[in-house]
């Protein structure tokens, strides 16, 4: 007869049980801490910006000290900011297309630099949104330690 897991000493339940660690920052509700994101400031305490210029992230939050540096954004802020504004794009190509707008020079060229400036902002506002949601996860960047000399 097999031992059951709780007599057998040597058993180990997989994936082993971790309670996850409470963040050390303060972490309000999801709809605050994305408009606070998207508004650039410190999705913890509000009292501060996110961002050190355009995009630019800062290390950590000048008054709670949350590790807005820390947070992996990668990829996700353009990829949202795309989504958002080429719904616009696509309702011009389709009004285009239907003749029913149809711009001249000026009017395209306006257009344009429009589009640019509303990237622009909507990227800003996505990389604010998804470093609040980041920070609501606890998800930070791994660090890559130098291995730690021993022979000493
Ligand atoms: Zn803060």
């Amino acid at each position: 007869m097999q031992p059951t897991p709780q007599s057998d000493p040597g058993f180990e339940r997989w994936p082993p049980e971790v309670k996850p660690e409470p963040p050390q920052w303060p972490t309000p509700d999801w709809p605050h801490t994305i408009a606070r994101g998207i508004a650039g400031r410190c999705p913890c305490c509000n009292a501060a910006p996110i961002f050190d210029g355009y995009l630019k992230v800062y290390e950590k939050c000048r008054h709670c000290g949350a590790p807005l540096g820390d947070m992996p954004a990668d990829d996700a802020p353009p990829y949202i900011a795309m989504l958002a504004v080429l719904h616009v794009v696509a309702l011009f190509i389709f009004l285009f297309y239907k003749g029913v707008f149809v711009p001249g020079f000026i009017m395209a060229g306006i257009l344009l630099v429009l589009l640019v400036l509303l990237c622009m902002v909507a990227l800003r506002m996505a990389k604010g949104a998804v470093i609040g949601i980041l920070l609501k996860l606890g998800m930070r960047r791994e660090r890559v330690r130098e291995p730690k000399d021993e022979s000493r």
